[in-house]
Order: structure tokens, then C-alpha cells, then sequence
């Protein structure tokens, strides 16, 4: 059997339990072998001054998954110079290991604009998508998308239901900075680290 991997692609600035949940409930309903978080190096559609150092949200992230055996973090995107798209990545992860099967793991907000990444129509073919949804996008307009997708490209596009979680990284940097506290909307280890980095204070 094909060995099925999850993408769990992010600027994770920070990471929260919204994007563990995701991931842990995309891996358990498609019997994933693991889920691979890769931090965004530079994502073209962010204002990278806004961004934290790649090397924080990294460290956020091993921290926040670190006791799940079945996600692994890769370096891959904050390796790589100038901007960072979805189907370069995959391409490589492809390149690496033909045999597996990947599943790019995404919330509503990110897959409304996927007919606006780059090369679309390839990165469709090459893996399949795992979408739930988030506030701000009618379900219908979600639903509508996902035939649409899997019409033009057969079963490549899946609605998860998962308990929804209104947490966004957003809503935690404006918590942190407002003197807010953040506790049970990140991992004990990922607070500490904001607190001892003093990250998003200012
Ligand atoms: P920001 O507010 O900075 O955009 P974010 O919370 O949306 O941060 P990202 O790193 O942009 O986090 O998200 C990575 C992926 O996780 C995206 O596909 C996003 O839709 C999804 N995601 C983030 N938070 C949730 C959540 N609470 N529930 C479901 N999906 C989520
Ligand atoms: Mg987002």
C-alpha cells in the first residue's frame, strides 16, 4: 500500500491548537502515516515585515508537535530563498519519495483562493486536498468549490467536519499584545516560548 502523508502548510505565527486539531483529525479519518507541518519561508500573499523570524515559528512549531509521533516538522520552505509556493514544495516532496500519496491539509479561508496559487492546475493533480471550515466563508460557497474542483480533477478536494474552532493565529498575536492571555489556545510549551521571546508585544 502507498504510504499517505498530510501536508500541514502554515506561517504557524503562531501555531495553535485550531491547526493540531486540523491536523490530528485529518490524519486519524484518512489513516495517514504522518503529517508533515511545514513552516512558510516567505508566502507571497503576507506582508513578510508583519512576519515573525522563521526560526521562531519553527521552534513553535517542533514544540507544539513534539509529542504526537506522528507529526514531523520540515525546514524546507524557511530553507529556501525568495518567495515560497504550495506546488514547488510538493513537487520536491514528490520528487523524494514517488511512491507516497500526499494530502495538502487546508482550512476554507486558504482553499477559496486556490484557483490564484501558482501553477493550480498541476498542484491539483499532484496531491489531494483536505479542507473544514472556517468563519468568513459560506458554506455554500465552500461546497460549491469542492464540486467544482472535483469535477474538473476526480476526488482530489474532501470536506472534513471537525469541531470548529474559532482560533486564528491573528486573534493571538492581537491577545498577546493586548496583555491577553493565551493559555488553552496554544500548547503549554508554545506560550512559554512567546513569553520568553517576547514575542508580540509590540
Ligand atoms: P493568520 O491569522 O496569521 O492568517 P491562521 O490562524 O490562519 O493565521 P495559518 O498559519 O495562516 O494560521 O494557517 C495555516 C492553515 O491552517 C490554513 O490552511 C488555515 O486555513 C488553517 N487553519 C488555521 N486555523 C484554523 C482553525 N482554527 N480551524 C481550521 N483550520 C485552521
Ligand atoms: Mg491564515
Amino acid at each position: 500500500m502507498k504510504t499517505k502523508i498530510g501536508i500541514m502548510g502554515g506561517t504557524f505565527d503562531p501555531i495553535h491548537l485550531g491547526h493540531l486539531i486540523l491536523a490530528e483529525e485529518t490524519r486519524v479519518h484518512f489513516n495517514l502515516d504522518k503529517v508533515v507541518f511545514i513552516p512558510s519561508g516567505r508566502p507571497p500573499h503576507k506582508n513578510w515585515d508583519d512576519i515573525t523570524e522563521p526560526y521562531d515559528r519553527y521552534e513553535m512549531t517542533l514544540l507544539a508537535t513534539n509529542d504526537n509521533p506522528y507529526f514531523f516538522v520540515s525546514t524546507m520552505e524557511i530553507e529556501r530563498e525568495g518567495l515560497t509556493y504550495t506546488v514547488d514544495t510538493i513537487k520536491r516532496l514528490k520528487k523524494e519519495n514517488k511512491d507516497a500519496e500526499y494530502y495538502f491539509i487546508t482550512g476554507a479561508d486558504s482553499l477559496v483562493d486556490i484557483y490564484k496559487w501558482k501553477n493550480h492546475e498541476e498542484l491539483l493533480k499532484l496531491c489531494k486536498f483536505v479542507t473544514v471550515k472556517r468563519i468568513g466563508i459560506p458554506n455554500s460557497e465552500l461546497e460549491n468549490l469542492i464540486d467544482k474542483i472535483n469535477k474538473e480533477h476526480r476526488d482530489t478536494a474532501y470536506l472534513l467536519t471537525i469541531p470548529y474552532i474559532d482560533i486564528s493565529s491573528t486573534g493571538i498575536r492581537n491577545r498577546v499584545k493586548r496583555g491577553k492571555s493565551i493559555k488553552y489556545y496554544v500548547p503549554e510549551e508554545v506560550e512559554r516560548y512567546i513569553k520568553k521571546k517576547k514575542l508580540y508585544i509590540e
